[in-house]
């Protein structure tokens, strides 16, 4: 089960870093809405791409069909868990998230700012990206612009257009066209510390281009982890 869900580490950190795999892999990132339904967004031709990876994991690692489907349906959960915006209270998630990958931890991964992104890779347990050294908490999420930075333009991102995003691709991804690329400064360490919302609100600014979403000081929600969201985005469910 551990090592199933390592492998599946490497393999997102792939999907980032392959060019080929990440065109796929940027149909699940440009939701500019991060909640439980990004979960299941996914370009099929990332899943399809996936198969061969599956089936070396399988076989490399001796699972039996009984360990392939528990795996399979742990990581679906924790897959739902952690892109939802439930707001777990701080302590809580402070500690969870040294065991496994927690809301909080896997929204700095769909940051807009690519520093962020390049963190947290991890799916289930937490523990590869503290071994590899990739875990980013200190980011609070309603400093996060989720998304990718060159697509921030909703009209590009309906569903027809997401499935064609693989083969039209045609900007660097982590460039807000005309605008530059997403900053942030003066975090505070380590970056292994977890930050609660409506903190450190001197010490850690937006990024440099907040002038997109000028929504952004929006008081938190008590039960939803407040993301800053672009104004006629917002999912009806909770806005
Ligand atoms: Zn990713």
């Amino acid at each position: 089960m551990v090592l199933l869900d390592y492998t599946l580490y490497i393999w997102h950190y792939l999907t980032h870093k392959v060019p080929f795999l990440w065109r796929f892999h940027l149909a699940h990132h440009v939701d500019m809405d991060l909640d439980a339904s990004t979960a299941l967004r996914f370009h099929a031709g990332e899943m399809l791409l996936s198969v061969p990876w599956r089936a070396t994991q399988v076989a490399v690692l001796g699972i039996s069909p009984l360990g392939l489907a528990l795996w399979q349906t742990l990581t679906l959960m924790e897959i739902m868990f952690h892109h939802s915006n439930v707001r777990l209270s701080y302590p809580v998630e402070r500690r969870l998230c040294r065991l496994i990958v927690t809301p909080r931890m896997h929204g700095i991964h769909h940051s807009v700012v690519q520093k962020e992104t390049d963190s947290n890779w991890s799916t289930i347990f937490s523990w590869p990206d503290y071994f590899h050294g990739t875990i980013r908490l200190n980011v609070p999420q309603d400093k996060i612009i989720t998304g990718v930075a060159a697509y921030q333009n909703p009209a590009e991102l309906t569903v027809g257009k997401i499935m064609k995003l693989p083969f039209t691709v045609d900007r660097p991804s982590w460039v807000v066209p005309q605008r530059g690329r997403p900053q942030r400064e003066g975090l505070t360490d380590p970056a292994t510390g977890l930050l609660p919302e409506g903190l450190y609100r001197r010490q850690s600014p937006m990024p440099r281009w907040k002038f997109l979403r000028p929504d952004l000081r929006k008081p938190a929600r008590k039960r939803f982890i407040h993301r800053p969201q672009r104004p006629g985005h917002r999912h009806d469910c909770c806005g």
